[in-house]
């Protein structure tokens, strides 16, 4: 099945972490010390580097006000168009397949998005060299980095991460939107430990009621069973609830459920629906038994993001009102 080059990439990566690009021979010049648009009405100075993703740089940058803000950067030169391409076979996939429909597609599902728990798009524009995108500034980084160095998180931060996510969720497929690549990686942190979901790069727009996408992408550790195995009747919204169930294991294991060394060999995890819980972690049979609800290998079985919040891991089990940012290095306690 052809998938798109980005796709291609993220699917030889075992791990979720975004990794620099692997294909690129060179790496381009940094954008100008100080960015500005066409028309000279933007300008922002750079001040820091952020990150690097499948096809994009993102950097620090402040605005004239002194306001901080990420930005992120794709070379012109590094857009693949559709007339690059010469082994798609269809049209269909081919149009999916330039990098530049998927770059339109990300601006224009994200820049409508507005909820307290997802990275705010603020505005998109390019010069001669570079498209940019500035977007509200996460500066502690994402739950990946978090769990870095925590190792595994305790189940009250688990339902607090939980619930701000699954209320980003909720409201991405109310607005038609499925996020694709939901993991811990995207899902960014302000000031006060609050969630921000970002990176709209694999999101899908559903125009029509019904509606089945076919492209196959996402994370390996984090991909739904019937985007690989399922390719002919396509898949919806219910592959945001599976990445769901991945990264609530996640944060109380501390690994992707389906994790091993090979990729092929994740798939084959997925296909067979094989976890399990490790006894050393204690884990909460309210807890266990949640995912193992999500991680139902049919979409249509696979409970609502209703029913989720009102399961009795949630229902009977502490919510804390905030996170202190001490957690990102230690447990806090919630006594
Ligand atoms: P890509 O779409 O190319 O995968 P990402 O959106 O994943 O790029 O961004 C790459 C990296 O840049 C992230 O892993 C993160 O470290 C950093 N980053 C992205 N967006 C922000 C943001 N809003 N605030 C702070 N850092 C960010």
């Amino acid at each position: 099945v052809p998938a798109k080059p980005q796709e291609k990439e993220k699917a030889k990566q075992p791990s979720s972490p975004p990794l620099p690009r692997q294909n690129a021979k060179i790496t381009p010049p940094s954008p100008p010390r100080v960015i500005c648009d066409k028309s000279g009405q933007i300008q922002l100075s750079r001040v820091g580097f952020l990150g690097e993703g499948g096809f994009a740089r993102v950097y620090e940058v402040k605005e004239f006000s002194g306001a901080r803000l990420a930005c992120k950067v794709i070379t012109k030169s590094s857009l693949k168009t559709k007339k690059a391409k010469t082994k798609v076979r269809r049209e269909v996939v081919n149009r999916h397949s330039s990098d530049l429909f998927q770059l339109y597609a990300e601006i224009k599902i994200h820049r409508f998005l507005e909820h307290p728990n997802i990275v705010r798009f603020q505005e998109c524009f390019e010069d001669n060299d570079n498209v940019y995108m500035t977007l509200e500034l996460c500066p502690s980084g994402s739950l990946m980095d978090m769990l870095r160095r925590r190792r595994r998180f305790t189940e009250p931060e688990a339902r607090f991460f939980m619930v701000q996510l699954m209320g980003a969720c909720h409201y991405m497929h109310t607005h038609q939107v499925i996020h694709r690549d939901l993991k811990l990686g995207n899902l960014f942190l302000d000031a006060n430990m609050n969630v921000k979901v970002g990176d709209f790069g694999l999101a899908a727009l559903i125009e029509n009621p019904g509606e089945r996408k076919k492209t196959i992408c996402g994370t390996p550790n984090y991909i739904a069973p019937e985007v690989l195995f399922d390719t002919a009747n396509g898949h919806s919204f219910e592959v945001d609830t599976w990445s769901i169930g991945v990264i609530l294991y996640t944060l109380v294991v501390g690994r992707p459920p389906f994790q091993t060394s090979e990729v092929k060999d994740i798939y084959k995890r997925i296909r067979d629906n094989a976890y399990d819980f490790p006894a050393e972690r204690a884990i909460s049979t309210g807890a266990q038994n949640l995912i193992q609800q999500i991680l139902t290998p049919d979409p249509s079985l696979r409970p609502s993001l209703h029913e989720i919040i009102d399961h009795a891991f949630f229902v009977s089990g502490l919510v804390p009102s905030y996170i202190p940012t001490s957690a990102h290095d230690a447990p806090p306690d919630f006594r």
